[in-house]
Order: C-alpha cells, then structure tokens, then sequence
C-alpha cells in the first residue's frame, strides 16, 4: 500500500499485575491501522518510555511503516552508540509494532509472514517453585496435572533460601545467599524429584548466573545424571568464555542470553556450538527483527530457541514469541509465567495455554490489543528493585 506514514508514537506504561510493562503504540496516516511492540525493561522503564517519547517519535514520524529492515537498521545507529538495553528496548516496541502493522496490512497473522507454521502449537515450560524439596514436588505434580510435561524447579527462588548465613557484624542490607548451600540444595532437589517422579517429565533449572565459573561447571557436571531438559543461565556474559571449559566436561544441555545485548555475546557460543538453547529476551536485542535472524543463524548450528518469556515481558511480547516458535522450525521450547486474568482483561486476544502448549491467536498482526482504559487502572510505581541487590554471605555485592 502507498502513502502510508507514521503519524503518532507513544508509550503505554501499565503494572496490572505489579510489574511494569512498557508497550509502544505506533499510528499510522491509514484510518484504525495501528501497531503494539514491547519495550518492556521493568527496572528502567521511565529511560525506555523517554527513549521512545522524547527520541524514536521524531525520528519515525512520516516515515513508511511498511520499511521495517531500514527503520531497524537506521534505528538503531541512530544515537551513534548502540547496543544498550534502554535503546534496544525502545527500538524493539517500534520493531514490534511495524510487525503488527505489516499482518494488519497483509491479512495474515505474523507466523505466515515469517514462513508459516512448522507446529500447531509450542510447548511450554513452567515454573515449579516451594520451601523445600516436597513442596517443590507438589507444585510439579499440581503442574503436570495441568498438563504440562516441561517444569522448571527451583527451591527458594534463585540462589535458594533460609539457609544459615555466617555474615560479618554490620553486614550491608541486600537479598543474601549462600552459593555453596544453594548448590548442595540443588542437586539433593533433583536427586529427590527424579526418584519420586521417574524420568518421563522434562525438568529444567534456572543457575541465574549465581555461580563462580568452576563451581557452575561442577554443578551441571554433577546435574547430568538425573537428565534435565536444560540448565539455564549457569554461567554470566560476562565469563561466556568458561563454555568451552563446561562443553568439555558434560553434556548437560545449555540455555543461555536473556541478558544478552550484543551480537557478539551469542556469535561465538553459536558457532561453536557451546550452548544448545538460545534464549534472549527478544525486547532487549531490539524486536522480530534480530530475533528472526537470530533463529536462522542458530539453526545452521542445531541451536534451539527458548526465547525469554517471564513476567517482566508484555503479553505483547509473549505474543511475538509464541509467532517465532510457531514459524521457527528449530524451537526448542517456550517459557510460559502465565497469563492473568487481569492481564488478558488489558491485553484481549492474548496467546492462550492448553494442555501444556501455547497456540497463537490467528487475527492479522501480533493478534493481540491493549485496553487503553483498562491499562490506566494499573499505573506502574517507579520502585527500586529489591531482588536484584544480592550480596555473597560476607556482604561482597554480587549478580542477582
Ligand atoms: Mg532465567
């Protein structure tokens, strides 16, 4: 279609469910037609919402929608410096949004313009959390009732909890934990979870890069025995050169970048073949766009996608992934938080769950709206986080 220009592009900041999601809106000079991306980075969304408000508005109004490689590409040069999470942030909700207006256009819903489908559905693993190795298991049951077959287990949250902490007089306020504890906690929790629930279900565990390198690499040496579907995130992108090192010693799968910004963080555990899940939080490269490109290039290498898909994402966002699984024909697997009630009352046309796979909605575009009302009656607070001032058991700072 000719002579379609941006005419608008805005923000929508809403916390239905106590998280701040940051959405962009990018109107068109067509009647109606309009776009939805996520741009959501909950720890600094104000920096995302002036990024798009006070910078990418300018540079996109009158511009052709339609062009999504150029404006990516010129987008994201277009500060000189690149490659932040603010910046990619803000250029993903537009990247989103232009998806969006593309279906709309085209009559199609995003996965037939990615190919089409490779599956009806993808699969979807969710979050097994409790005090101890009992709750831990029924939660897992509870969820395999559901119908889920994959289930991520943690216990105590990342880096485990209540265990006993020998901290120094006049310790410094932070989230304390006890590496050494938290690993012992581990694998005693799979030991007792494959013993009790065999070994049909997929189990998976997120390190959150809470290890020192050597002690990440002995904990998936010591996990291999009870087969986790994936460890995620056992080592920080800032040591990714140890992957070779834990490639060596195990064949635990590996999941690793939903911290990742850069290409060249993921280029050499790629080529290489050092991870076997790559799964970035797609809003923080930049959009689709990147993500398309990053699933071709993981597929020449037999590298799955797992793309990041927890709370701190929008529907919006989730939408998106659930198009790239349905059309990527390496997808590995889906992280699903669930979506609540209250959240699909602001989002209609949310991707919805049965029996453990998430099917994408068919309508043009990404599929899904926001309620602009609705999104009002949940403004987002502007807190500084708690969880991610983690601190060793003798006070030293350190990755949440
Ligand atoms: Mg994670």
């Amino acid at each position: 279609m000719e002579n379609i220009k941006i005419r608008d592009v805005r923000t929508i900041l809403t916390a239905p469910e106590g998280i701040g999601l940051v959405v962009v809106k990018v109107e068109t000079t067509e009647p109606g037609l309009y776009g939805l991306g996520c741009a959501t980075f909950t720890q600094r969304s104000l920096a995302v919402k002036s990024a798009v408000d006070d910078y990418m508005k300018p540079f996109l109004i009158g511009k052709d929608p339609q062009r999504i490689e150029d404006i990516w590409q010129s987008a994201m040069v277009s500060a000189y410096w690149r490659n932040g999470p603010v910046l990619s942030n803000a250029v993903s909700g537009v990247d989103m949004a232009l998806w969006d207006i593309k279906g709309k256009l085209a009559g199609l819903p995003l996965y037939q313009l990615l190919g089409g489908k490779c599956r009806e559905a993808a699969a979807v693993y969710r979050h097994a959390d409790g005090r101890d190795r009992q709750e831990v298991l029924e939660h897992v049951m509870a969820l395999r009732e559901q119908g889920y077959r994959f289930i991520r287990c943690q216990i105590g949250g990342y880096g485990g909890r209540g265990h006993t902490l020998h901290t120094p007089e006049q310790a410094l306020p932070g989230a304390y934990f006890d590496p050494a504890a938290y690993t012992r906690s581990v694998i005693r929790l799979f030991e007792f979870l494959r013993t009790h629930l065999g070994s049909e279900l997929e189990l998976l565990h997120d390190t959150h890069e809470r290890l020192a390198p050597i002690d990440a690499v002995r904990l998936a040496r010591d996990l291999e025995p009870f087969r986790l579907f994936f460890l995620e995130d056992v080592l920080p992108p800032e040591q990714i050169d140890w992957f070779r090192m834990l490639r060596s010693q195990c064949a635990t799968p590996i999941a690793m970048g939903e911290l990742f910004n850069n290409p060249r963080e993921w280029l050499p555990l790629i080529q290489e073949r050092l991870i076997d899940y790559i799964r970035v939080h797609i809003s923080q490269i930049g959009g689709i766009t990147p993500a398309r490109k990053l699933a071709i290039l993981c597929e020449a290498f037999g590298v799955r996608t797992a793309w990041h898909g927890p709370g701190d994402v929008s529907p919006v966002g989730h939408a998106a992934n659930v198009h790239l699984d349905i059309a990527s024909h390496n997808f590995g697997i889906q992280e699903w938080c669930g979506l609540s009630e209250r959240l699909q009352d602001v989002f209609p046309g949310c991707p919805q769950v049965r029996d453990g796979f998430v099917y994408p909605n068919d309508a043009p575009g990404l599929g899904i709206d926001l309620d602009e009302e609705q999104a009002a009656r949940y403004p987002c607070e502007n807190r500084l986080p708690q969880w991610t001032l983690a601190r060793l058991p003798d006070g030293t700072s350190v990755r949440p």
